[in-house]
């Protein structure tokens, strides 16, 4: 249930909707918005009845909310949600995060850190925690990891994006990213979700490996109904019949998220398509289909890359795609993200 009040309510009439909400038992979300105020409602099991509100002073309408989830819906939030990330805004202008796949060392992460911002990235990806297939590949740095990343951020001043594997590791990991990344392996973890949700900080969340769009958007329902409203969408491909990639970019997403939703997305090229010929392609497609940003792994020496060398672009490669973007992101009548 979404209730709208009328523009010109009182803080008493918006206090006793909040009241008569709680003494339900249920959970009311006050939304500001532009033109007035909107309560939302979770924790009920079915369906409310619009009249239960519809009787108080200041209320201007009370409309059932079918979908699964609600918080996330576009018909909970009309404007888009505008992500802080240092001195960004996710969802504004178009965001390129870029970075190797894993923490190798502290001298390979400087390296391909520098090289990443000064061909103008704004925000720097890294895992420090490495999700692996096989429980013999290299599994990340850990702490150690974390400590590397603390000083490239030092040193370049970008903001740092790196996973969160679990609750064990997540006080450390919180200590040094600004980007908490939920990973598609993780996406439907719901402990993990729940205790992110208590959190302030922003999360990039995954699409799980086979995950519909409304199973995505329900973890991040997760996310949102403990109060954090931080929250990053994030497409990585999923797994279909194709097998001429690492899995199947769905573009189609984007638009769909942007309809449903008021929450940021963007897209990662890398994940996607597992082959470093076809992450520029995708990138810039990405952008032309409205993403807000994308995430790119890059890597100086990918042939001596730990994890994911295959689909690291170049240097070269990366400072080209920049090119593009900014070009695609003017076509469209926006731009990259001015680095400070
Ligand atoms: C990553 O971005 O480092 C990663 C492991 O991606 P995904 O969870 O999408 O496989
Ligand atoms: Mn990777």
């Amino acid at each position: 249930m979404l209730i709208i009040m009328h523009s010109d309510h009182t803080p008493e009439q918006l206090e006793a909707v909040v009241n008569k909400v709680k003494a339900m038992g249920l959970k009311p979300h006050v939304i500001p918005g532009a033109q007035s105020v909107a309560v939302g409602i979770t924790g009920n099991s079915g369906p409310l009845d619009p009249r239960e509100f519809d009787v108080f002073a200041g209320v201007s309408e009370a409309i059932p909310v079918t979908k699964p989830y609600k918080l996330a819906s576009r018909d909970f939030k009309h404007a888009d949600t505008l992500v802080p990330v240092g001195s960004y805004e996710v969802g504004g202008p178009f965001l390129v995060i870029a970075g190797p796949c894993a923490v190798e060392s502290e001298d390979q992460t400087l390296r391909i850190a520098r090289l990443v911002k000064a061909a103008g990235a704004h925000i720097l990806r890294g895992g420090a925690f490495k999700p692996r297939t096989s429980p013999y590949s290299f599994q990340g740095l850990g702490s150690k990891g974390l400590e590397i990343l603390k000083a490239a951020k030092q040193e370049t001043g970008m903001p740092v994006v790196t996973e969160v594997l679990d609750q064990r590791t997540l006080e450390a990991v919180s200590e040094v990213a600004d980007v908490l990344q939920v990973g598609a392996r993780n996406m439907q973890n719901f402990a993990l979700l729940r205790d992110l949700s208590r959190l302030r900080k922003p999360v990039l969340l995954k699409r799980g490996l086979s995950a519909t769009l409304d199973e995505w958007l329900m973890s991040a329902e997760y996310l949102l109904s403990e109060g954090n409203a931080q929250v990053i969408l994030c497409e990585r491909g999923v797994r279909t019949f194709s097998d001429h990639a690492r899995n199947t970019l769905d573009l189609t997403v984007v638009p769909a998220v942007k309809e449903k939703s008021h929450l940021p997305i963007i897209v990662d090229p890398s994940h996607a398509t597992g082959v470093r010929s076809r992450v520029a392609p995708m990138a810039r497609a990405s952008a032309a289909a409205g993403a807000h940003g994308i995430m790119v792994e890059v890597h100086d020496r990918p042939e001596q890359a730990l994890c994911d060398g295959a689909q690291a672009l170049l240097p070269e490669d990366f400072k080209a795609l920049m090119a593009d973007l900014e070009q695609i992101a003017a076509a469209l009548g926006h731009s990259l993200a001015k680095a400070p």
